[in-house]
């Protein structure tokens, strides 16, 4: 184990803390080191993961594929993309979709068609068009994307910034009303800020905004690319509300813990501006990475996992709730995307899920100060028991805990 901490340290870049830990295989919810040590894993790699390691159908999809047709790029049609955008579209109520790898991607993809349908669309003078953003937001670390974070570690000393982005505090509907100009294009927004440590906006808030995208002619495009498929209790987390917007991106567990896959997915007029050659990339869409993404959309809708994760989502949540311990200032969350505040006074958020990872359970600090507990969507409760025992467990060394009555 040692060894290949040694040699990552030795011979990778430095953009990265890992826990120490040398994983080596996965079976559904569990992960083992080299060592032969089985872990829970609460992270699903930030949602990439939540299918749990290894589903045999997912598995299929992949073996089946890679002996048969991998990558062509979209030089040529496949007979794999074309079912895959239907499904995509089918899933997310929107019209068209443009598939790419990774997150980031997506979300570049989105900038740039509600920058163009800004131009072509709204009649917005060239060169002009905004985008508005939330503070605390993450949509990913390209050098455009940085540009517009409120996180210093993200976005300093990687400028200069690309222009037309403004930001507006998240969850305050009157302040993005405030912000809006004949020149924006959109409002991109998170539904549940993920790595800004599980911030959920106050009820109403995707509504509000949504009616005031649609008097302003102002695009409403919502990242989901941590919290679509499921991980929040519904297919999508704008469904909580009952919401559709301009635009949706979705990412993580579209490649269905195997493959990046990505997807920008929008409604007609929105997706319509693009012309051959306006944008594209190698790999995005092609037959794995399609047949892959199909394949998790389908394990996602027939193992019904968007209700799975809001049962136990909110199994997990009041489980968490009646933990009574100094050291837990806050418990929140949607579906299996939970985040736990932790007293910085008494220990810091990395020491914690480095106390976590020694009684067996992998998490992720964020901000300093939250530990997320985010499981595959396949978990069942009996995991989810072992998982807060542990919890607790890890608790107990920087203080005394209790029940809470329920
Ligand atoms: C992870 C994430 C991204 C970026 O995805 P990558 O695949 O890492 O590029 C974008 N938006 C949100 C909300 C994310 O959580």
């Amino acid at each position: 184990m040692g060894d290949m901490i040694a040699l990552e340290k030795r011979y990778g870049a430095t953009n990265y803390a890992p826990l120490p830990v040398v994983l080596a295989r996965g079976e559904g919810v569990w992960l083992w080191d080299d060592q032969g040590r089985r872990y829970l894993d609460m992270l699903s790699a930030y949602s990439a993961v939540s299918f749990g390691y290894g589903h045999p159908r997912l598995l299929a999809a992949l073996n089946e594929q890679a002996a048969r047709l991998a990558v062509t790029s979209r030089a040529f049609y496949s007979d794999r993309l074309p079912p895959f955008l239907a499904r995509l579209c089918e899933i997310t109520g929107m019209d068209r979709a443009l598939p790419m790898s990774t997150g980031a991607e997506g979300v570049e993809t989105a900038i740039k068609c509600a920058r163009k349908w800004a131009y072509v669309v709204k009649k917005v003078p060239e060169g002009r068009a905004r985008i508005i953003c939330c503070e605390g937001n993450f949509h990913g670390r390209t050098s455009t994307i940085v540009g517009f974070s409120s996180e210093a570690q993200y976005r300093d000393q990687f400028g200069p910034y690309s222009d037309g982005f403004v930001r507006v505090p998240f969850g305050d509907a009157a302040a993005l009303e405030a912000a809006i100009t004949p020149e924006t294009a959109a409002f991109l927004v998170e539904p549940i800020q993920g790595e800004a440590g599980i911030i959920v906006p106050p009820e109403g808030y995707l509504t509000q905004c949504a009616r005031i995208c649609r008097e302003r002619n102002v695009l409403l495009i919502v990242d989901e690319v941590q919290t679509g498929l499921g991980r929040t209790g519904k297919l999508l987390a704008c469904h909580h509300e009952g919401v559709k917007p301009d635009g949706i991106i979705l990412g993580k567990a579209l490649g269905g813990g195997l493959l990046p896959v990505s997807a920008f997915c929008a409604r007609e007029e929105v997706m319509g501006v693009f012309r051959p050659g306006d944008h594209g990339s190698t790999f995005g869409g092609n037959a794995l990475g399609a047949a892959v993404g199909l394949a998790a959309l389908d394990v996602l809708v027939d193992e019904r996992l968007s209700e799975r994760a809001a049962t136990m989502g909110a199994y997990l949540l009041g489980r968490l709730r009646t933990i009574a311990s100094p050291v837990v200032t806050a418990v929140r969350g949607k579906g299996l995307l939970i985040g736990v505040e932790l007293d910085p006074a008494r220990v810091g958020a990395r020491q914690f899920v480095e106390t976590l990872l020694k009684h067996g359970v992998l998490s992720k600090d964020t901000h300093g100060t939250v530990a997320r507990f985010a499981p595959p969507l396949v978990v069942d409760r009996e995991q989810l028991d072992w998982g807060v025992e542990r919890i607790r467990d890890a608790l107990r060394e920087y203080g005394p805990v209790y029940e809470r009555a329920a």
